[in-house]
C-alpha cells in the first residue's frame, strides 16, 4: 500500500513516521509512505500559500492553487486518482472500522490543512471524504494524519509480527481489550492474577474473555450495548 500525506510541515511527518514500528515497516517495503511539501507548489517568489478570508475574520486560509498542483503531482494522466482525505474537525470521527476499510484500499492521500483551514472550493473539487480524529480542534492535521496513518499502518500484513496481535486488541472486535501484565510477578505488593500463571490456557483465554467484557461493560456502555454476546460470554458474566 501506498500512503501519501499533503503538508506544509513535511519533516514534522517524516520524523514521527520514521521511527519504530511504522519506521521498520517502510523499511521492509510493507508500506510506501511518501510525504509531499504543499509549498513546493506555491507557484510565487515567496512561497506563500495562504491568504485573509474573504468575509473578514480571524487568521488565515490555505489557497486552493497549491493544494490543487500539489494533489495533481501525486498521480499520472490516466492513472485512477488516489482517495483523497482531507483530516478536518468537521469531518466523520475515525474508528478502527473506518480504519481497516482503509487499508484495503492500494493507495490514499492525507491532506493536512493549517491556520484557519482550507480554500473550501478545493475540498469540494478533489477531496473524497474528511475525517475527524475528534470532537476537539488541533493546530493542524498532521497529528491527525500522523494518527490515521500509523492505524492504518498497523493493518498491513507483516507490519506486525501476527495477525492476533491487533484482533484481540481494543475497538477491533468490538470489546476493549482485558488487562495486560509483564516479569515481575510481584510489583509494589501488587501481584499477577494467579490464572496467568498457571499454563492453563483454556482457562487464560476465559479469564481474558471474562476482563475484557466487564472492562467494556464497565467503560464503555455505549459498546457493549452493541455487542452480542455469545452463550459463552453469557455464562462469564
Ligand atoms: N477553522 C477550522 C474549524 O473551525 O473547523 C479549524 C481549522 S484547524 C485550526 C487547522 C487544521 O487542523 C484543519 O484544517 C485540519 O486539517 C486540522 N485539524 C484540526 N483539528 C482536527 C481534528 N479534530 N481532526 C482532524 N483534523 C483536524
Amino acid at each position: 500500500m501506498r500512503i501519501d500525506i499533503m503538508t506544509l510541515f513535511p519533516d514534522m511527518c517524516r520524523t514521527v513516521l520514521g521511527e519504530s514500528i511504522i519506521g521498520r515497516a517502510q523499511k521492509a517495503e510493507k508500506v510506501e509512505i511518501v510525504v509531499t511539501d504543499i509549498r513546493d507548489f506555491a507557484g510565487n517568489k515567496h512561497n506563500k500559500v495562504d491568504d485573509m478570508p474573504y468575509g473578514g475574520g480571524m487568521g488565515m486560509i490555505m489557497a486552493a492553487e497549491p493544494i490543487y498542483n500539489c494533489y495533481k503531482s501525486l498521480y499520472s494522466e490516466g492513472e485512477p486518482k488516489p482517495h483523497l482525505i482531507y483530516m478536518s474537525p468537521k469531518g466523520k470521527t475515525l474508528t478502527q472500522d473506518k480504519v481497516l476499510e482503509l487499508s484495503k484500499l492500494n493507495r490514499v492521500v492525507l491532506l493536512c490543512g493549517h491556520y484557519e483551514g482550507i480554500d473550501q472550493r478545493v475540498i469540494d473539487e478533489i477531496v473524497d471524504e474528511e475525517i475527524s480524529v475528534g470532537d476537539y480542534v488541533l493546530t493542524g492535521g498532521e497529528l491527525p494524519a500522523l494518527t490515521l496513518a500509523d492505524a492504518i499502518c498497523r493493518m498491513l500484513p507483516g507490519v506486525l509480527s501476527d495477525d492476533i496481535c491487533f484482533e484481540e486488541e481494543s475497538h477491533f472486535a468490538g470489546l476493549l481489550e482485558y488487562p495486560q501484565y509483564t516479569r515481575p510477578a510481584e510489583w509494589h505488593g501488587k501481584y499477577v492474577p494467579e490464572v496467568l500463571l498457571s499454563g492453563n490456557h483454556a482457562e487464560i483465554k476465559k479469564w481474558r474473555r471474562k476482563q475484557s467484557l466487564l472492562i467494556t461493560k464497565d467503560r464503555r456502555g455505549d459498546m457493549f450495548s452493541h455487542f452480542s454476546l455469545s452463550d459463552d460470554d453469557k455464562k462469564l458474566l
